[in-house]
C-alpha cells in the first residue's frame, strides 16, 4: 500500500515524564543467535577457558559502562551494574555453566543461553513487580556474555539528532551508553515503572513510554514519531494539525518547566531560616547546561583534569585559559572554583611527565593530585597561569587537590604567587584568586586547624575521605562493603573539618558525592556544613528536601551518630530518627539500607528469585 501513512495512537505506560516529538530510531536488542554443538573430550578444557575469557572481558565491558553511567549519571544510577558485576562474579551461577558444558559436552554459548533462560523464566514467576523486572539485569549480563563469547568490543552508540529510540526492550546498559545528546526519547515495547530502563530513563530526566506492546514491529527508523509521556502514548505519522497543537503544547510545557526552576532558584532556607548554598560540580561540557538550568549557585568544583582525558595528553595555556573563561562566564557572579589537575603519574602518559613513575604500586597512595603538580612543576605553572589570566574575565577561584599538610599549601602558594608576579611583571591582565585545600585524607583532617590559617576556603572531598579515612579503595568492588560513607570515622573527620573552617572564619564546601544524597546531604547540614557541591541534576532534589528540614533537628541526629560505633548503628539511627522526623521527606527507599535486606537481595541476585 502506498501514499500518506494513517496517524496511529499507541497506549502504553508513561514511565519518565516530557513531550518530545522526533524520529524513530529502530534498535535491535542485540539478542545474539545461540546455536548448539557438541564439544568433545579433547575440547572441553579449551572450552571452559574459552567460558571464562569471555567472563573478564563482559566483567571489563560491564565496568567501564559503570564508569560511564557513573559520570554521566551519578553513583545512584551507575549502582545497577554493580548487581551486573556481582553476577559475573557469581560462582554459583558461573559454576552452572561450566557444569553445562562438562556434562552435557555442549558450547559455551548454549551453556550461557540454558542456564540464563532458566533463571530468567524463574524471575518471570515473582510476584512482587521490582524483583520480577531485575530479570531483565539478568538478561543483560547473559547477553553480555554471548556478546563476548563472539569477541565483541561494542562501542557506545552514537546516535542522529532527534533520535525517539524504539525498542522491544532495552537493557539498562544500552540505555546506560546512549549518546544523550540526540536521543531525546524512549519508546518500548515492554517495560515497566521499576525496570531498571525506565528508573535510568527518569535518572538521565529522558522522557520514556514503555509497554507499548507491539508498536516497535509498526515503526520504522525515520518515522515522525510524538512520545508524550503524561497521556501515557505514542504517536506515529502524526498529522500536521497534530504536529501544530503538540509543538504548542512542548513550547508551553518548556515554559513550565524553565518557571518551576527558577521558582526554585531563590535562596534555599531550612525551616528554621538557615541559609544552604548549593553548587554544581561540573566536568565535561554536556553538564555545563545543568548549572543554570538546576538553579546551581556557581560551581563548586571544576574538576580539570577532564579538559586533557579527551585528549590523553596536556592542553596549551591558551586553549586552558578560553576554558576556564567559559567556566567563569557559566559561574556568574557566584564564581567558579577549579581545582588543580588532580592526576596520577601515569594518567599522562604521552607528556613525559615522570614516566619512571608509571608503574607505580599504590597509585591512590602516590604520585597525585598537588604532589604531581609539585613534582612536573611546569604542567602546574602553566594551568596556574591560564587560571590567572581567565580570572581577569570572572571569578574564579583555585582548590589544591589533596594536601596532605600545610607545607603542601605553602609550597603551592609560592608557585601561584611567582606566576602571578611574573604576568605582572609582563604587564599581562590577570585577576587574583582565592586559594582552597581539598581535605581529603586524614592528616589533612588532623591538622585542619593548621591549613585552615593558610587558605581562604575548604572543600571537603568526601569521596576519597571514605577511601583514606577507612583505607578502602573506593574503585575495587571486592572492598565495596568496607566503603561506609556513613562510617562515624568518616563523621568525626567531617564535623572536625567544619569546625575547624568555621573557627579560622573561611567557608568550607562539601563536593563529594555525599553532598548529592539527599538523607546524607542531611546529615552533613547536621554536622555544620552550610555549603554543598554536587552534579548539577541532583540540585532539585537535594534542595526538596533540605527545605523541609530544622537543621536543629538534623544537628541532634548528628550528634546521636556521632556518639555510634560502627556504620552499621549509623545507618539504622538514620533510618528510624529520618523516618520518624520527617515522614515526608524521606521513603524506606532513600534511606540507607539495612545490612540483612542487602544481603538478601545480594543473594536473590545471585542465585535466583526464592521459590515460594
Ligand atoms: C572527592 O574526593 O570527594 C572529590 C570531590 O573529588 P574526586 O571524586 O574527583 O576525587
Ligand atoms: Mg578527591
Amino acid at each position: 500500500m502506498t501514499g500518506t501513512p494513517q496517524e496511529v495512537r499507541y497506549k502504553g505506560l508513561g514511565v519518565s515524564e516530557g513531550l518530545v516529538i522526533g524520529q524513530v530510531l529502530r534498535m535491535h536488542h542485540g539478542t545474539q543467535q545461540v546455536y548448539l554443538w557438541r564439544v568433545s573430550d579433547a575440547g572441553l578444557e579449551a572450552e571452559l577457558l574459552r567460558f571464562r575469557a569471555a567472563v573478564e572481558l563482559a566483567s571489563q565491558r560491564v565496568r567501564s559502562i559503570k564508569e560511564y553511567a557513573e559520570e554521566r549519571l551519578g553513583r545512584d544510577h551507575a549502582y545497577i551494574f554493580d548487581a551486573h558485576l556481582l553476577m559475573l562474579e557469581d560462582e554459583k551461577l558461573t559454576g552452572d555453566i561450566e557444569r553445562k558444558i562438562t556434562e552435557e559436552h555442549v558450547n559455551a554459548e548454549w551453556a550461557v543461553k540454558v542456564v540464563g533462560d532458566r533463571l530468567i523464566s524463574l524471575y518471570s514467576e515473582i510476584k512482587d513487580e521490582y524483583l520480577r523486572a531485575r530479570g531483565s539485569d539478568v538478561e543483560d549480563v547473559m547477553q553480555r556474555l554471548l556478546v563476548s563469547l563472539r569477541g565483541d568490543r561494542s562501542e557506545p552508540r552514537e546516535l542522529s539528532e532527534d533520535a525517539v529510540i524504539v525498542a522491544r526492550d532495552l537493557l539498562p546498559s544500552e540505555v546506560a551508553e546512549l549518546d544523550l545528546k540526540h536521543a531525546r526519547a524512549i519508546a518500548t515495547d515492554s517495560g515497566g515503572w521499576t525496570s531498571h530502563t525506565s528508573i535510568l530513563a527518569r535518572g538521565i530526566g529522558i522522557p520514556a513510554v514503555v509497554g507499548l506492546r507491539d508498536f516497535f514491529r509498526r515503526a520504522k527508523t525515520g518515522d515522525r514519531i510524538i512520545v508524550d509521556s503524561s497521556r501515557n502514548e505514542v504517536i506515529l505519522h502524526p498529522t500536521q494539525d497534530t504536529l501544530d497543537v503538540y509543538r504548542s503544547e512542548a513550547a508551553k510545557r518548556l515554559k513550565l518547566v524553565r518557571a518551576k526552576y527558577s521558582q526554585e532558584k531563590g535562596p534555599l532556607r531550612t525551616t528554621d531560616g538557615v541559609e544552604i548554598i548549593l553548587r554544581a560540580n561540573i566536568e565535561v561540557p554536556s553538564e555545563f547546561d545543568g548549572v543554570d538550568e538546576y538553579g546551581a549557585r556557581g560551581v563548586g568544583l571544576f574538576r580539570s583534569e577532564f579538559l586533557l582525558a579527551h585528549r590523553g595528553g596536556l592542553v596549551s595555556e591558551d586553549e586552558q585559559r578560553l576554558a576556564y573563561e567559559r567556566i567563569a562566564k557559566l559561574a556568574g557572579d557566584e564564581g567558579a572554583v577549579v581545582r588543580l589537575f588532580d592526576l596520577g603519574a601515569g594518567t599522562l602518559r604521552e607528556t613525559g611527565a615522570n614516566q619512571s613513575q608509571e608503574q607505580e604500586k599504590n597509585p591512590a597512595l602516590g604520585l597525585r593530585a598537588i604532589r604531581f603538580g609539585l613534582r612536573n612543576e611546569e604542567i602546574m605553572r602553566t594551568q596556574v597561569r591560564a587560571i590567572l589570566l581567565a580570572a581577569s574575565k570572572g571569578r574564579l577561584k583555585i582548590v589544591l587537590p589533596m594536601v596532605a599538610d600545610a607545607s603542601d599549601v605553602s609550597r603551592a602558594r609560592v608557585i601561584i604567587k611567582e606566576e602571578a608576579t611574573d604576568l605582572k611583571r609582563a604587564g599581562r591582565d590577570f585577576g587574583e584568586v582565592g586559594i582552597g585545600a581539598m581535605i581529603e585524607v586524614p592528616s589533612a583532617v588532623l591538622m585542619a586547624e593548621s591549613i585552615a590559617r593558610m587558605v581562604d576556603f575548604f572543600e571537603l572531598g568526601t569521596n576519597d575521605l571514605v577511601q583514606y579515612t577507612l583505607a578502602v579503595d573506593r574503585g575495587n568492588d571486592a572492598v565495596a562493603d568496607w566503603f561506609r560513607t556513613l562510617h562515624p570515622a568518616v563523621l568525626h573527620s567531617i564535623q572536625r573539618s567544619l569546625n575547624a573552617a568555621r573557627a579560622a572564619g573561611i567557608p568550607a564546601i562539601v563536593c563529594g558525592e555525599m553532598a548529592s544524597t539527599p538523607a546524607y546531604a542531611t546529615l552533613l547540614i547536621g554536622l555544620g556544613a552550610l555549603e554543598l557541591s554536587m552534579t548539577p541534576s541532583a540540585i532539585p532534589r537535594v534542595r526538596r528536601v533540605l527545605a523541609g528540614i530544622n537543621s536543629e533537628d538534623a544537628k541532634s541526629i548528628a550528634e546521636e551518630c556521632l556518639g555510634c560505633d560502627t556504620a552499621d548503628d549509623v545507618e539504622s539511627l538514620v533510618r528510624e530518627r529520618f523516618t520518624s522526623h520527617w515522614p515526608n521527606l524521606f521513603s524506606p527507599a532513600s534511606l540507607p539500607a539495612a545490612r540483612e535486606a542487602l544481603q538478601n537481595r545480594k543473594l536473590l541476585r545471585l542465585s535466583g528469585p526464592p521459590s515460594k
